[in-house]
């Protein structure tokens, strides 16, 4: 059954008539728990309480299915317009943001020329950037511009997703370029034949992940609301004398946020994945596609209406 309702909202996610509407009928249907709302100032006052209960945060422009150079220069142009933001509101804000978005199913120039545009301005303002890892069939991809980009900047990082059988190797590959990455279980449906099936499986190579890529001396963002990693990790850092300094945890805003604020006391680093932006919807059908306890709480959002 919960194999049922992930594959129908992970459908659901990519449905491009459904994503129109959802831009048109604005926030609604509790998406408003998962996304700070459609506007910059929407993500500055978010981003400002979270900073003020001492989380981190990582902010997302939403936006998927760009397919022209117009959209994705705009997308970029948004990216910009939260820079500028973080920067003149002395946030303590990161950016992420998706290849796709800047372009990666158009062109490889079109993608390089915003993905500069965005690390400079970023790069003078001290903002963090991260490429988000998207579906399977962009992971080599988006690993190659990373690299040429990681050889231009020291502000860019990028995600690796525990589900994928080739992320261990891809580790080792990476090794040399001393890079920041966040580690993540994986979002999309993948077919067997590239991705571990059972969960029990994905769990076990996570932690096999986190330990490679934080014993090779690197910079390791645990993105997980998993008590389970989060348990492990804590253990692992401890044998190993690895400071804090080293690695942070992430969580998504609106999931578990006591759990946030726990971490923080404890002494951790926390940062919280911040989306906003109109194209809110096939963000918000992943949440639900993770875990059919949000699917009942936007229920019971939707009756109360
Ligand atoms: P799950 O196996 O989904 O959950 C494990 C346990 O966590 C559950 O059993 C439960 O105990 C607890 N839990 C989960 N949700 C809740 C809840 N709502 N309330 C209470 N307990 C809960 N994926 C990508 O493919 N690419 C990316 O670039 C990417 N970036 C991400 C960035 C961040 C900051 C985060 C947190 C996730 C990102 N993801 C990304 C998504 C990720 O791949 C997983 O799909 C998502 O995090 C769910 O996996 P999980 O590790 O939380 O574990």
């Amino acid at each position: 059954m919960e194999q049922l309702m992930r594959d129908f909202f992970l459908f659901l996610s990519k449905n491009k008539t459904l994503t129109k509407l959802a831009k048109q009928y604005g926030l609604r249907f509790g998406a408003s728990r998962f996304v700070a709302g459609e506007t910059i100032d929407d993500a500055v006052r978010v981003i400002r309480q979270l900073n003020e209960k001492g989380l981190a945060v990582t902010v997302d422009y939403l936006g998927e299915f760009v397919d022209n150079e117009r959209e994705a220069n705009e997308m970029a142009r948004h990216c910009l317009e939260a820079i500028e933001a973080i920067s003149r509101e002395k946030l303590n804000s990161q950016l992420s943001l998706k290849m796709t978005s800047m372009g990666l199913d158009i062109s490889d120039d079109l993608v390089m020329r915003n993905m500069r545009r965005i690390l400079d301005v970023a790069k003078q303002r001290g903002v963090f950037v991260t490429i988000d890892m998207e579906d399977y069939s962009r992971c080599q991809k988006t690993l190659d511009i990373f690299k040429q980009l990681k050889k231009e900047y020291d502000n860019v990082g990028t995600v690796l997703q525990a589900y994928l059988y080739r992320t261990e190797k891809d580790i080792e590959d990476l090794k040399s370029y001393r890079p920041n990455l966040r580690l993540v279980k994986g979002a999309y449906k993948e077919s067997p034949e590239v991705a571990f099936p059972e969960k029990k499986d994905v769990d076990e190579n996570f932690k096999k992940i986190i330990k490679q890529h934080l014993l090779n001396g690197n910079y390791t963002a645990v993105a997980t609301h998993d008590d389970a990693i989060i348990e492990y990790t804590k253990q692992l850092v401890k044998e190993y004398n690895i400071p804090n300094s080293q690695f942070e945890f992430q969580m998504l805003y609106g999931i578990r946020p006591e759990r946030q604020i726990e971490l923080v006391r404890e002494g951790y680093t926390m940062r919280v994945y911040v989306p906003y932006g109109t194209d809110w919807y096939g963000y918000f059908m992943r949440r639900l596609a993770e875990r059919p306890a949000n699917v009942a709480f936007v229920l019971k959002g939707i009756i109360r209406k």
